[in-house]
């Protein structure tokens, strides 16, 4: 069975493919010329299934393919959950991550907090000739108001995990990969993807 990837990002392919390392897994771009896909849902759930379902309507070829998504953000309570679905633009439209955690460190200091509860969110959508699926994971923590160490990437040199006391900028990378929100989800979207295979075989 082909997962086509609704996505370009090599990191995330990379990690997907390593899950799933039974199936054929290839970025969309391989199949479609890339596109812009505007992700206006009102939640993580809907612009997963929003990117899938654009790329699965323009496969040339549906037959045994299965397109996989991914919408993920960070969520901070006492922000009133900004900021959410529009992490990868919350310092405004073409904002680098660098941008980004910078406007999120800025907004504790305005309150004068220097760490705060927060969450990750991944939501994964998978789009097939027999329906559409989404399942989501967490991980949880807190963010402080200032960045430590250079690893991961986004908003990870702010987030500590729940259980930890470094950041996801200063820990291995093996330690997120075992507790992320995506490797989370990506552990529910296994049952899914052996269910769809054996209906295609
Ligand atoms: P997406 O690629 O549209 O899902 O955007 C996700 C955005 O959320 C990214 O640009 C990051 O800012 C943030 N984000 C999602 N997952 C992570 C993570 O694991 N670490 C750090 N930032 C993340």
């Amino acid at each position: 069975m082909k997962i086509i990837l609704a996505t370009s990002n090599m990191g995330k392919v990379r990690e997907i493919a390593d899950i799933f390392k039974d199936e054929e897994v290839v970025p969309y771009g391989d199949l479609v010329s890339p596109f812009e896909i505007e992700e206006n849902g009102a939640d993580f759930a809907s612009n997963a299934l929003i990117k899938a379902r654009e790329v699965y309507r323009k496969l040339p070829e549906k037959e045994g393919v299965l397109v996989l998504s991914d919408d993920s953000g960070i969520s901070v309570p006492l922000l009133g959950g900004e900021p959410g679905i529009y992490s990868a633009r919350y310092a405004g439209y073409g904002a680098s991550d660098k941008d980004n955690l910078f406007k999120l460190a800025g907004e504790l200091e305005k309150r004068g907090v220097k760490e705060t509860p927060a969450f990750y969110t991944a939501a994964i959508a998978l789009i097939s000739p027999y329906g559409d699926y989404v399942v989501h994971g967490w991980m949880h923590g807190k963010v402080l108001n200032e960045p430590r160490g250079e690893g991961g990437f986004g908003y990870d040199p702010l987030f500590i995990p729940e259980g930890y006391d470094k950041t996801l900028g200063e820990l291995e990378p093996e330690i997120k990969r075992e507790i992320s929100h995506r490797s989370k989800a990506l552990e529910l979207a296994r049952p899914i993807v052996a269910m769809l295979r054996s209906l295609y075989e």
